[in-house]
């Protein structure tokens, strides 16, 4: 098992005859401490499959360096990484028993036929394929070949780590549920380093410990389920986690302060110093509170989920989320909301202002 970093690592692809190339990664700065349990999550294209291969070396990042416990690995092949890769797509041998197909990684490395048979069993128990030990992987379904890809991955005991891109995207709803629970439990048992791709918030923030966000070939951001939703250091951060996501105003700043629409906001993070940018406020509609002397809103519609409701209002031509609890009452008329001071952030070029004095 191994820490894991990258030093101001950055990918390129080759671009098109004549074109200039752009980057998929950008400067990527990071460490994955020994045995956490990771979810790197981000919309499709932001480069999350492309830092994964080059954890693993199916790909050579154009620049920067890849260490493994403080060793220089950027140029290793594979073989010298000791890394585990489920892919998206199912990755079997359709000819070869699932017996086989799980014993592969281990055989490979000149395992002891009853070791294998022993970890093999294991395994296949976990992952509910004990009754198919002896079918050819062919006769499967996309579920059950896609749960030999998983056992072909967390089979070795002896790896750096093991990466999982997006591994669940074939597998129906409730395995997938199942799935997740079992790896978690697995990461407990083992303490292996798992770095798991996905592009669901649910699914990161019920896995990890740590969630890693990125956006458009950057890590925007690291940090707890709690730390994420409370605490948002860039606005993509804010709209992809959460639902609905944060609200982002345009403002402009007065004494420190918030101005949206005219209306001062309070907040106890005031901006020190003048700012330079494209300026926004941003506050989750859990934060937002009817009040008699606040902004005076419109009501637009109201959604009923059960335990809390979802409201649009308006304000000028702001649209505004807020999100109350099921028994809490709506003004009948003249309704105002306010911010709450403690969760109302100024973010500058879409990074959150984090010169503040606390008010
Ligand atoms: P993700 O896994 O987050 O969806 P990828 O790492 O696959 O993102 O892709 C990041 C960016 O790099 C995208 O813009 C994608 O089009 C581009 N890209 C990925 N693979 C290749 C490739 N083999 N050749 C050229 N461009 C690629
Ligand atoms: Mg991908």
């Amino acid at each position: 098992m191994a820490r894991i970093r990258f030093r101001n690592v950055r990918h390129a692809y080759p671009p098109p005859k004549g074109q200039d190339p752009v980057y998929a990664l950008n400067e990527i700065n990071q460490v994955w401490e020994d045995g956490g349990a990771y979810a790197l999550l981000g919309p499709s294209g932001c480069g999350k499959t492309t830092l994964l291969n080059i954890i693993s070396g199916l790909l050579t990042p154009s620049e920067g360096e890849i260490l493994f416990d403080g060793e220089e690995v950027t140029h290793f092949p594979t073989s010298r990484r000791q890394i585990a890769q489920v892919f998206q797509f199912p990755v079997v041998y359709d000819t070869m028993t699932v017996f086989d197909n799980l014993a592969f990684p281990l055989r490979n490395r000149g395992m002891a036929e009853t070791l294998v048979k022993e970890r093999v069993e294991q395994i296949a128990q976990m992952l509910d394929l004990t009754a198919n030990l002896k079918k050819r992987a062919a006769g499967l379904t996309a579920d059950g070949k896609q749960k030999i890809s998983l056992g072909r991955g967390l089979v070795r005991s002896d790896v750096n780590a093991i990466l999982f891109d997006e591994p669940l995207t074939v597998i129906d709803p409730h395995l997938k549920w199942q799935l997740r629970s079992k790896l978690k439990e697995l990461h407990q048992q083992v303490g292996v380093t798992m770095i798991y791709v996905t592009h669901d918030q649910v699914e990161a923030l019920t896995f990890a410990e740590k969630v890693v966000v990125m956006y458009d070939g950057l890590v925007v951001q690291v940090g707890t389920p709690v730390e994420l939703f409370n605490q948002p250091r860039h606005t993509f951060v804010g709209y992809f986690i959460g639902s609905p996501g944060m609200n982002v105003f345009s403002c402009r700043v007065d004494g420190g302060q918030p101005v949206f629409h005219n209306n001062l906001l309070k907040t106890s993070h005031r901006v020190k110093g003048e700012l330079h940018g494209k300026l926004e406020v941003g506050v989750r509609p859990e934060f937002i509170e009817f009040a008699r002397d606040g902004i005076p809103v419109r009501i637009e519609k109201i959604e009923d989920l059960g335990r809390y409701q979802v409201l649009t209002l308006t304000h000028e031509s702001e649209i505004i989320k807020m999100v109350i609890k099921e028994d809490q009452d709506i003004p009948a008329e003249n309704p105002r909301i306010q911010f709450d001071p403690d969760h109302t952030r100024i973010y500058c070029d879409d990074w959150l202002v984090e010169e503040t004095i606390h008010a």
